[in-house]
Formats: C-alpha cells, structure tokens, sequence
C-alpha cells in the first residue's frame, strides 16, 4: 500500500426509496424517524453511531469470527488492535484486567447521514397492525390498541467518511525524546545537586499493531463496506438501498475533511447540487492529493436520477478533470490507486 497517503476522503449522496432506517425515540406505539430542524423546517438523520453499526456489520460479513468481536453487555469490545479488525477501525472504551481503562480513537471518521429535503413534503404515517387469523369479536377491540405507527420517508441523504489511514493498524505510545536537568525545581539558597532532578522529554509515536498488508486489507475491508453496507433497522419490511449514488472519493497527502462540503443542494425543495460550492470545495482539496498516473487522486461516481442537474454535475467534474465513473468504480479505482488489490 502506498506509504505517502494520509486520508482516504469520500463524501457522498444516497436516495432512498420509503424506509425508516434509525428511529428516534419514539413512543410505545411510535417508530419515529430522527429528525433535526433547520431554517424552520424539519429534515431527517441516521446518527454517526448508526453509519458505523451498518459499516461494522458489513465487514463483519467478510471476517471470520475469531477476526472480530461483538460488545459483551457491558457494551465493551476487547481492544486487541492487533487481532481484531473491529477494535482496530472503530476504535473502543474498554476496561482490561491488570491494565485498567484502554480507550482508542476510531481512525475511521464517519458524519451522520442528513436529509437534504424537508420531511415536509416526504413524509408519512404507516399503520402497522398485528393481525392475526381467527380473532374473536373481544380480541378485536384489544387489538386495535395493538397498532404501531412508522414514519416512513423518501429523502436524499448526505454522508460521509474520512480514514486516519497513518493510525489503521497503529496506536500511539508515549516515547522518551531526550531529558532534561534542575529546571523548576531549584530554589534560592538550595544546593546545586537537589536542583539536579533529570526528567524525561516525552513524545508521542505509532507503534506498529499489524503488518502493511494487514494494514491494507483492513482499508479494504472497509471501502468494499462502503459499497454494500445494508443492515439498517427494520429491513425485513422496508428493503431499502442506501449506499452511494453520487460520490466523491479523495486520496490526500495531508489530513483534512474540507472534501466534506463538496456536496450541498442549492435552494429549498430540490434536488440541484451546488456546482460552484462543489468546484470551489475540489479546488481547494485539490492541493491536498497525491498523485496517480500525473493526475490528482480524485474520482467520483455519478449514477443517473439521483440528482435532478446530474449532465449539470457530469460536466464542471470533467472541467476539472475528475474521472466520472460509477460509485463502485470510483471507490475500486481508489482502492487501486493504494495498491490494495480488489477482492
Ligand atoms: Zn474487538
């Protein structure tokens, strides 16, 4: 895998079909759908820690099971970074025996998914009723108390991730750079050897939990996650597709998450991407890539229908000379771009 990447970028956007896909709080006879207010209108959000369940899950598809864990019912995981590929991309709080309290930093950054049109408009109350064969006249009048209502949407949701790609397979550790004599500690009329305390210079450095190609596979793992994440809530009934449809992928030399804003829809009520705020927000990422083939590292994914400017989309990418492929194509061309060969 190449060496000189810091961050693996991607942002994208994603329709649904009518799904509730991380309910709120709810009530007893409630499946809301999570919801924040902007600009006086109410817009719906899977939260971050929902995006990571659905990208867990799907690696996990791939893993055996002694490659990953699962929380026990404290909620902790075993934060062996080495052994399980889980721990080491999300990231854990855990407690283990003899050692104390170990927490890791996911180096996988992952946005909540948000709405980008109101829910006004794109909204509405399912009845869901258990009915069963053979009621009696009385359990009928009990069992109309029995219906659960689900909010149900269509909407175009944002998201996005960014890989701390130096720190997959790393954590850091304290290390002593150098030391350094007296200072601080001497006072007035105190003799010259009680001043003479030496005290470590400390740093922080990566130490090295698993091998490149280890390393490699696990990014992999999760960029083909990326591709094919599906278990959000309530799928039994609402079969729902929510993996990129338009996307942006960025392979950088320096960490940042300004490709982040690259996706915005202009105006109320539309599905119009922002073409200027998305050519200002490449060119700026822009001097972040490392190169491939003499170009930037950067791709995207466009398919059909998503947005209502797609040609609008397809032509300031090409202006800028971003290759449009499609999402899975994007995401492989950056695999490869790494040297992660495709599974
Ligand atoms: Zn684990």
């Amino acid at each position: 895998m190449r060496n000189d990447v810091k961050a693996i970028q991607l942002v994208w956007l994603s329709k649904t079909g009518l799904t509730n896909l991380n309910s709120g709080e709810g009530g007893s006879n409630l499946v809301d759908i999570k919801k924040f207010r902007y600009g006086g209108q109410e817009f719906p959000y899977i939260s971050g820690q929902a995006m990571r369940f659905y990208l867990k899950e799907a690696i996990r598809r791939h893993l055996q099971p002694q490659e990953a864990c699962v929380a026990d019912e404290q909620g902790e995981t075993c934060g062996r970074i080495a052994e399980c590929v889980l721990c080491d991309l999300f990231g854990f709080m855990t407690t283990v025996p003899d050692v104390g309290a170990l927490t890791r930093v996911s180096p996988v950054k992952v946005s909540p998914a948000m709405g980008l049109l109101p829910l006004d408009g794109t909204m509405v109350m399912d009845f869901l009723t258990r009915r069963h064969r053979g009621v009696t006249a009385e359990r009928e009048a009990e069992l109309r108390s029995d219906i659960v209502n689900v909010e149900l949407a269509v909407n175009l949701y944002k998201a996005g991730i960014c890989v701390d790609v130096q720190r997959v397979g790393r954590e850091e550790e304290l290390v002593s750079i150098g030391e350094r004599r007296g200072r601080g500690r001497r006072r007035r009329g105190e003799g010259e050897a009680e001043g003479e305390a030496v005290r470590p210079i400390l740093s922080v450095q990566l130490r090295e939990y698993a091998s490149d190609a280890e390393r490699a596979r696990r990014i992999g793992l999760l960029l083909d996650a990326i591709k094919d994440f599906s278990d959000y809530s309530k799928q039994a009934r609402l079969l729902t597709d929510f993996t990129p449809d338009l996307v942006l992928v960025t392979l950088q030399h320096n960490y940042s998450h300004r490709l982040q804003k690259a996706l915005e829809l202009q105006g109320d009520n539309a599905a119009i991407v922002h073409l200027e705020r998305m050519r200002q927000i490449l060119s700026e990422v822009r001097e972040d890539l490392v190169s491939v083939n003499n170009g930037p590292a950067w791709w995207a994914g466009v398919v059909d229908g998503i947005v209502d400017n797609t040609d609008e989309v397809r032509r300031v990418l090409q202006e800028l000379g971003v290759p449009v492929l499609t999402p899975r194509q994007a995401i492989d061309a950056a695999k490869t771009a790494l040297g992660i060969s495709s599974s």
